[in-house]
């Protein structure tokens, strides 16, 4: 029931690398050997010596396990390397990034509260904040994530401001730290989605001023596009309010979904630090082509946000999306998606697959023509999500790819 429980454990003072790969060792647990892979506990519930034993487990007198809505040892070792990796005191995983953040905010606010929230977010997190939340009292105001901004939306009533750390499809950098700063003068919870930077990126908890991180883990940190899950980091006392909830509400992790995040985040370093210098050779290689308009990557020296990206994220890379915005519109997009033969057509980001999508007729469909030019998502852009192949591939596929746009 502990999200912390026993077991081998580095410490903060270890590499990111060393800490995704062993945090999430299991402790022998009265075996001779100890399994280098964490084992899946797939049972919906436990057996027990007597009543006596059940009411002290369940009442958190004796160590032990009630139920899979509680977690599991499994859980256990997943929410101490998500803890271990975002440099949070605790952390606990969802069926979704949906339910992460749904479970985030309804944990921070309540009726009659107001929330700043990000214009660009992701369609689901908007849809929530703007169709669900305001039927049980929760305002939410809208800003550029922008320190000014952000700050001239605050009101007495305003309990968080959410932001996301790389905004989707434009791949803008936000001003998270000037945001932080600003939730400390008005003492004003900060959520920060990070799921397109990544933890491997930046870690916002370490910024004064946040109190969540949220992940869709579906995207990098489980990284192969075989689960939806969520997590969020932060406090102890507030994930300990977190637990509460996702017991409550029944949104914690499945058993399996658990463990296939277990064994994808230990390679999170390995595969981010790749995407990302790919991304940048993919970026560079398609800028300046005379059927592309505008290549939207933080990486490109002459892109507005290049120097807040490179502090924010200690020189460690860029992401691994880009946007391309083809000068031919979105009959130019079209052709060259049907040509592609690497990249493929697909509606996520963060796994091994390079994946495009065309967020006007997709993503951000149920925006106005006048808002999608305002959020700067024009006919024309495709969202770019770099994968793990070959860099020398994935530039030969988009070369040919637009001959044919
Ligand atoms: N946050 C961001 C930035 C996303 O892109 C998504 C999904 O694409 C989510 C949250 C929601 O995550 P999930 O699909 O795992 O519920």
């Amino acid at each position: 029931m502990d999200d912390e429980g026993e077991g081998p454990r580095t410490g903060q003072a270890a590499g990111f690398a060393t800490r995704a790969i062993h945090e999430g060792d299991m402790p022998a647990r009265g075996v001779a050997e100890q399994p280098v892979s964490p084992p899946i506990w797939m049972t919906a519930d436990y057996l027990y010596e007597g009543l006596e034993h059940y009411a002290d487990v369940i009442n958190e007198r004796r160590p032990g396990y009630v139920y899979g809505r509680y977690g599991n040892p499994t859980h256990v070792a997943l929410h101490r390397v998500l803890a271990s990796l975002e440099g949070a005191e605790a952390a606990w995983s969802f069926g979704s990034g949906m339910a992460a953040i749904h479970t985030a905010l309804t944990s921070l606010l309540r009726a009659g509260d107001h929330i700043v929230a990000q214009r660009t977010l992701y369609g689901g997190t908007f849809a929530l904040l703007t169709t669900v939340l305001p039927g049980y009292g929760i305002e939410c105001s809208l800003a550029d994530p922008e320190a000014d901004a952000v700050a001239a939306q605050i009101r007495p009533s305003t309990k968080v401001v959410l932001v996301e750390t790389l905004a989707n499809p434009t791949f803008r950098v936000s001003d998270v730290a000037g945001i932080a700063a600003v939730c400390v003068e008005h003492g004003v919870s900060l959520v920060v989605d990070n799921s397109v930077a990544s933890p491997y990126l930046f870690r916002p908890v370490e910024l004064p001023g946040t109190a969540l991180v949220v992940h869709s883990t579906t995207k990098y940190i489980n990284g192969h596009s075989d689960l939806i899950g969520g997590s969020v980091a932060g406090p102890r006392h507030l994930i300990e309010r977190i637990r509460h909830l996702a017991i409550q509400q029944g949104t914690t992790a499945g058993a399996f979904e658990a463990w296939l995040t277990l064994r994808g985040v230990q390679t999170l370093p390995l595969r981010v630090e790749r995407q990302c210098s790919t991304a940048m050779t993919v970026a560079g290689a398609l800028s300046g082509h005379p059927k592309v308009a505008a290549v939207g990557y933080a990486g490109l020296t002459d892109h507005p946000d290049h120097a807040r990206a490179a502090a924010l994220f200690a020189g460690k890379g860029y992401g691994a999306m880009l946007s391309l915005s083809l000068a031919g519109g979105y009959e130019a997009a079209v052709r060259m998606c049907d040509a592609l033969r690497v990249a493929r057509v697909g509606s996520s980001f963060g796994g091994l697959h390079t994946e495009i999508c065309h967020p006007a007729t997709t993503s951000h469909r149920q925006l106005s023509p006048e808002d999608r030019a305002r959020a700067g998502i024009g006919d024309g852009m495709l969202r770019v999500a770099v994968g793990g192949e070959d860099p020398a591939d994935l530039v030969e596929d988009f070369h040919q790819a637009l001959e044919k746009a």
